[in-house]
């Protein structure tokens, strides 16, 4: 329950920010809710990772949690007519190297649903879809996983939408660069300063500012002299590329009604975990690449952590030759040499939190060389251990999108200590950080 008079200021119009926004204004329509974000909710470009042509929307997990929320988030987009418009059921393509396609299946039947989901031999598989992923990379495929229940969404337009919704049911937008938290003497958190020296304050702060939260913690951290602020190695800001081909006449027909595609790669591949969306109505077929960056860089004197680029635009457009080399290595893996000739529309560098306990990225700042990491791919929701009032709710490496329409339930749950016991080990800031496994392995989620 609330208390009387509770106020909220989020940091972050992305997925967890906003639809937490949204949970809390539907739950207590007189409170004073308050998203804070560098972009207009509407800005022509965003460096949001939520902020995106489109995103996979599926249930096929291996951890049985996770299965059960996205679908609670699914039956929200296929139902609610607020997300409804921005999903797209096309199904998923999964090619499995592990035993992945039957534990799905296994924590699907035991929820007790029906999707229609099947794994197949690699044989019979690809002759499905007229054959668009024969040319695909099928070396150590021990089944392919088909979920038709799964699909793809438009990612930027229901961020967009769904914010609108905030703002007409009460919710205040602020477009500002948050500076610093701020705190009053006893170290309890009450709102924030902008880069312009405005400050916000509110009795509740939760921190959902993606790539950004650990500058914004090592800022906060400096200003109060509260050094247990610091993010340390529980959240890395961490970059990828994704790349979009246009499409046109006949290729554009081909590829129109495909499913998303997975290549479910094992560490010992040597490969991460790659794929594709279908195109979108303009024929804009998207896929991301291999190489998982970081960016490390000096934040503050003497301070050096992985952050995004300290413009307005994190970069996010200027992508490097060895990166979109990335892309088209990627591209083969899935579409052969028939798309060789294929048009690069875009190349965008998406900086986004991979998992905390990850074993991490070993990437310089020069984006040119990659290592990778398993994931457990847990979110952080959880109140800061370091001050009272303050809140983080981010991370989920690579998969947190397909959550928005439930995060904000679980944030709130979180904020007024209702949140399920699981959830809340799950989700936990922990006093000491979990300890970073530095193996070199892959991301298993997207
Ligand atoms: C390339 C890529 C592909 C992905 N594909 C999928 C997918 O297919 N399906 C899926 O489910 N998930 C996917 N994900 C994961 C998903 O995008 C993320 O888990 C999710 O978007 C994270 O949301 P967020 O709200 O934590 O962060 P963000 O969306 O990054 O939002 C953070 C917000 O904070 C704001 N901000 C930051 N600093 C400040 C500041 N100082 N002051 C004010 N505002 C600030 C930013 O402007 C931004 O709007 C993908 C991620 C990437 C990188």
């Amino acid at each position: 329950m609330a208390a009387k008079n509770a106020s909220y200021l989020i940091i972050g119009a992305g997925v967890f920010g906003v639809s937490t926004a949204y949970h809390l204004i539907q739950k207590y329509p007189n409170a004073s809710v308050t998203l804070v974000d560098r972009d207009a909710y509407d800005a022509e470009s965003r460096v949001a990772a939520s902020w995106d042509w489109n995103k996979v929307v599926r249930a096929d997990y291996d951890d049985k949690v996770y299965v059960r929320l996205a679908l609670e988030a699914q039956d929200i987009f296929k139902n609610d007519p607020l997300w409804q418009p921005h999903f797209h059921q096309t199904g998923v393509y999964w090619t499995c190297r592990s035993d992945y396609a039957q534990n799905v299946i296994n924590h699907h039947k035991e929820l007790g649903r029906n999707d229609d989901i099947v794994a197949l031999p690699v044989a019979e598989a690809r002759k499905l879809y007229g054959g668009l992923f024969d040319k695909a990379d099928y070396t150590g495929v021990k089944e392919v996983l088909i979920n038709k229940a799964s699909g793809w969404a438009a990612a930027g337009d229901s961020l967009r939408a769904v914010t609108k919704r905030c703002i007409e049911l009460g919710v205040k937008y602020v477009t500002a660069d948050v500076a610093t938290l701020e705190f009053d003497g006893k170290g309890t958190c009450t709102g924030l300063m902008t880069k312009s020296g405005e400050t916000l304050s509110a009795s509740h702060v939760i921190v959902a500012a993606g790539a950004f939260t650990p500058t914004l913690l090592e800022w906060s951290a400096a200003k109060s002299r509260n050094f247990g602020l610091r993010a340390g190695e529980r959240i890395t800001a961490a970059g990828i590329t994704t790349g979009m081909a246009q499409l046109k006449g006949d290729m554009y027909e081909k590829f129109k009604d495909m499913p998303v595609g997975f290549q479910g790669y094992t560490p010992e591949e040597g490969k991460p975990f790659i794929g594709s969306i279908p195109p979108t109505k303009d024929g804009e077929l998207k896929w991301w690449g291999s190489k998982i960056f970081t960016n490390t860089r000096e934040v503050l004197p003497g301070r050096h952590i992985s952050s995004p680029p300290p413009t307005h635009d994190y970069n996010q457009w200027k992508v490097p030759g060895p990166l979109k080399q990335d892309i088209i290595e990627s591209r083969n893996l899935w579409y052969g040499p028939e798309s060789a000739d294929w048009e690069m529309k875009k190349h965008r560098i998406c900086w986004y939190v991979p998992d905390p306990k990850s074993p991490l990225i070993l990437m310089p700042s020069d984006m040119n060389s990659r290592d990778a990491f398993t994931t457990t791919s847990d979110f952080i929701i959880s109140p800061h251990s370091a001050s009272k009032g303050l809140y983080i709710a981010t991370c989920g490496s690579f998969h947190g999108y397909k959550f928005f329409p439930v995060l904000g339930k679980y944030i709130t749950q979180m904020l007024e200590g209702e949140l399920e016991p699981e959830l809340v080990e799950k989700w936990a800031w922990t006093a000491n950080g979990p300890t970073l496994r530095r193996t070199s392995s892959i991301p298993t989620r997207r």
